[in-house]
């Protein structure tokens, strides 16, 4: 019997998983500009299923989605000054119009505070105009000078979700903080994927925000991957883009905001997360096809096969499942397997002479390889249960894997020992001082993600740096 074998992913991530995007059929990376890729057609649809799954959540806390030009002017992207000192090198700009020189260039969106916000100022008047929360769905571009990496480091975001909002006051914004953060907690929930949630510190903050907090998934090869962002820009950028509303009382205040993104990186966590050696693992929810039914072809009873195949497919499609009889008559069964399972494909159905004498259906599992036999009868009221089993097994499969590579230490030669063999995410007490942060991110030659927001424990000891009253526990990881 086939098991799940983690051996390939592990060792040698970078290469497993650039060619999981390929024989997968995922995204095909060899576009001939650095860091683009093209989603291809069964990529496209994860994303699909991905980016929906975005939507509901969002639609369902009341925000509303719009679509804001790829072009951003040359004066909007300078208004916010420290904005534009952290995306300065980054910027793609658009210099000629045909053959002439633009007399004002613009720059591609490297995030849409600097495209929104002008327009924020012209449809905000009063505080019947608040809350407003909006979202888009689409590509930012930024010129990595960094090593790209295809979804992980690219220079165009292909699928950047990012929401804005804006609020009467900080107390609004702030509970919208925390919307934002539940939003994302149910999003990564239910692609399975195991998370922290790390305050950033000061010196690593979104370029004009007050704070930033991230959603960082740990890879299989103990490098964490920044994979959620949420913002409190306060009043920064309001006041710098001239956002003010009405009151009751008749004065006329700036409006506080936030913002919160994510892109990709969640389906390249998805894939990560969950892949073994045979391929890609979908979680159910998110697989273009949910079941594939693969008949084991037979001289007397081939017809037979089929015709109990096709009854089972059309009832699945009668439960809302997304399902496929493979009849592909060029492909032996065990390349059928073979070519599911490279896709993630979540739930195998064999039906071979046997099985039609027993009426019965092997039932495989694509995340344990677990195989059973039901009678056919049964499956309609079976393979939900199965699905909904998978799901539940992959999410907890994922957190108690994080569990094992998160280790709280004292000293920094522990730390440092820990993270050269890049066992996961290191928690050590810190006074909170900048100082001691970067002497920390010096010594393990690593980067603070920051102070937790997920489990803020209450923290007796010295600063590992400095040996001062620690204020906190800090995380520091090798991160993409
Ligand atoms: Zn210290």
């Amino acid at each position: 019997m086939v098991t799940a074998k983690h051996e390939k992913r592990d060792k040698h991530f970078g290469e497993w998983f650039r060619q999981m995007l390929m024989d997968a059929e995922i995204l095909d990376y060899r576009y001939p500009i650095k860091g683009c890729g093209v989603w291809l057609p069964y990529g496209f649809k994860i994303r699909k299923h991905v980016t929906q799954l975005l939507r509901n959540l969002h639609d369902a806390k009341g925000h509303d989605e719009v679509q804001f030009p790829i072009l951003v002017t040359e004066a909007n992207i300078r208004k916010e000054a420290t904005h534009i000192k952290d995306f300065e090198n980054e910027l793609f700009w658009v210099t000629h119009g045909g053959s002439k020189p633009l007399e004002l260039r613009y720059a591609l969106r490297p995030t849409s505070e600097t495209a929104m916000y002008p327009m924020f100022e012209l449809w905000i008047r009063n505080h019947g105009d608040l809350p407003m929360k909006l979202y888009q769905i689409g590509s930012v571009f930024r010129y990595e000078t960094k090593t790209t990496r295809p979804i992980i480091r690219v220079r165009e975001v292909s699928t950047f979700k990012e929401a804005h909002t804006c609020h009467a006051n900080l107390d609004n914004a702030e509970t919208q903080i925390q919307e934002a953060i539940q939003i994302y907690k149910d999003f990564f929930d239910a692609c399975g994927i195991s998370y922290t949630i790390s305050r950033r510190p000061d010196w690593d903050k979104f370029p004009g925000s007050l704070y930033s907090i991230a959603f960082d998934v740990l890879m299989p090869d103990g490098r964490t991957l920044q994979s959620g962002t949420v913002h409190n820009l306060g009043q920064n950028f309001s006041k710098a883009f001239n956002i003010k509303y009405e009151t009751l009382e008749g004065n006329h205040e700036f409006v506080w905001q936030t913002c919160y993104g994510i892109s990709e990186r969640g389906i390249a966590a998805l894939i990560a997360i969950h892949g073994d050696d045979n391929g890609i693992v979908l979680v159910p929810k998110h697989a273009p096809l949910q079941i594939i039914i693969i008949p084991i072809p037979h001289k007397e009873s081939g017809t037979a096969i089929l015709e109990v195949c096709s009854h089972i497919a059309a009832e699945m499609r009668s439960l809302g499942l997304r399902v496929k009889v493979d009849t592909r008559d060029d492909l032996t069964p065990g390349a059928k397997f073979f070519y599911w399972e490279t896709r993630g494909v979540p739930i195998r159905i064999e039906i071979g002479p046997k099985d039609l004498q027993k009426d019965q259906a092997i039932i495989v599992r694509r995340d344990t390889f677990k195989k059973e036999a039901y009678k056919t009868v049964d499956l309609k009221t079976r393979l939900p249960q199965i699905i909904d089993q998978m799901t539940i097994d992959m999410r907890n499969k994922a957190w108690k894997w994080l569990q094992t590579r998160i280790f709280q230490v004292d000293n920094l030669q522990e730390a440092n020992e820990l993270l050269k063999k890049r066992a996961g995410i290191i928690e050590i007490p810190w006074c909170g001082e900048e100082a001691c942060g970067h002497e920390l991110e010096e010594h393990v030659k690593a980067k603070v993600l920051g102070t937790p927001v997920d489990s803020p424990k209450k923290i007796e000891g010295q600063c590992a740096m400095c040996s001062k009253e620690a204020t906190s526990l800090v995380r520091v990881a090798v991160a993409y």
